[in-house]
């Protein structure tokens, strides 16, 4: 039995290099996966009772941000607290109605992402108020669930948040610095400091946050593979169980495509080093590749690639990019995906449920929004 997946395993590399032209370290990263995946996840399209198509993810956003990354084109806005707040009564009603739903049609969450923007914006009592409401809403167990909160902004990151993530036996989140050089955190727009970085991972580990995802990115202005050698250096120090390396890229709605749209077109030689440096030194320092996708206007057309230590991998990023497991997205900018096994049936598999990206438009459209959620879920 072993020698025919490892004869197939052949195959598949022969395939990948001769028809599709794929480099021998490029082939063996994409095995890895699959053999990662193969090893350690569950099928979201296959077994039953696992798969009954009501095993789901759940997201919900937070689209706002201390100050705006200049290659930034996700739904995050900086304002004051107080829209802050009025958003957040509007995000409370819609997860409590879409939990009624969900609930009595059967779905069951197998993991929960708090992401944006940064969740981590919100005041102690408000970020407790909107864990708490997700987590009732939709009957949730956090000792069985996967649960990330992106706390990507380490100067959003206190103790008393942490204690807070702590109480719901929250072990998951993320600390997305994308450099640890502070000219480049300065030239990205972050206004905090290459320390709060470090200080965030102690207070983290400090609280019992066990597992850190953590992103860099590749190919930022003014960087040289030294920076980025450094920073994935510094962050497997600091322990990182989950590290994201992406390449920069060029997408619609960001200061960087308003600047310069054509960037990506520059420096394919110098971040194809980054990426291959990335690829050893994740690889020597323990960490599996675990799921890979590709943007547009990605510099050089290179890659972004989820590792992690064996076990600890993210099941949300991979049902996201999989996309085979219904996402129900909730908060401006939440895109959520309705999965439907039987494609014979439908024509598709796959129905994009987004919700607006502007919170503006999200506050003003809210009843649309909770009926859409009504007629899919
Ligand atoms: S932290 Fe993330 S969401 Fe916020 S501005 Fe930067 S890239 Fe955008």
């Amino acid at each position: 039995m072993s020698i025919k997946i490892e004869d197939r395993i052949k195959q598949l590399k022969l395939n990948l290099k001769n028809r599709y032209l794929l480099e021998d370290i490029k082939a063996d990263i994409l095995i890895d996966i699959l053999n990662y995946q193969n090893d350690f996840v569950r099928g979201a399209g296959e077994e039953l009772p696992y798969n009954d198509g009501k095993l789901v993810s759940l997201y919900i956003g937070i689209p706002f941000c201390p100050t705006r990354c200049y290659y930034c084109s996700f739904a995050s806005e900086v304002t004051d607290y107080s829209i802050i707040k009025s958003y957040l009564n509007l995000l409370i009603e819609e997860i409590k109605f879409t939990g009624e739903i969900a609930i009595k049609n059967g779905y069951r969450i197998e993991s929960l992402y708090f992401g944006g923007g940064t969740p981590t914006i919100l005041d102690k009592i408000d970020l407790e108020l909107l864990i708490n409401t997700t987590i009732n809403a939709f009957k949730i167990n956090p000792e069985k669930t996967e649960i990330t909160i992106e706390a990507g902004r380490p100067d959003t990151i206190t103790k008393g948040k942490l204690i807070t993530i702590n109480k719901f036996n929250i072990n998951r989140i993320s600390i997305n610095p994308q450099s640890l050089n502070q000219k480049t955190l300065d030239i990205i727009g972050r206004k905090h400091s290459v320390k709060d970085i470090y200080n965030s991972f102690y207070e983290a580990r400090l609280n019992n946050i066990s597992i850190i995802n953590s992103d860099i990115i590749a190919g930022l202005k003014g960087e040289e593979v030294r920076d980025f050698k450094n920073s994935l250096d510094e962050i497997i120090k600091l322990g990182a169980e989950n590290i994201t390396i992406h390449t920069l890229s060029v997408k619609r709605g960001s200061e960087l495509k308003e600047v310069s749209p054509y960037i990506f077109r520059d420096g394919e030689k110098k971040v194809y080093e980054m990426l291959r440096y990335s690829y050893d030194k994740l690889k020597n320092s323990g960490y599996k590749p675990y799921y890979i996708y590709k943007q547009k206007n990605q510099v050089g057309g290179l890659e972004n690639i989820g590792w992690c230590k064996e076990n600890v991998h993210s099941i949300y990023n991979i049902r996201i990019i999989e996309e085979n497991q219904t996402i129900i997205a909730l908060g401006a900018g939440g895109i959520g995906k309705k999965y439907y096994p039987n494609k014979s049936e439908t024509g598709f598999s796959i129905k994009r449920i987004a919700n607006p990206r502007n919170y503006k438009i999200y506050m003003d459209r809210f009843d649309e929004i909770l009926e859409k959620k009504n007629l899919y879920f």
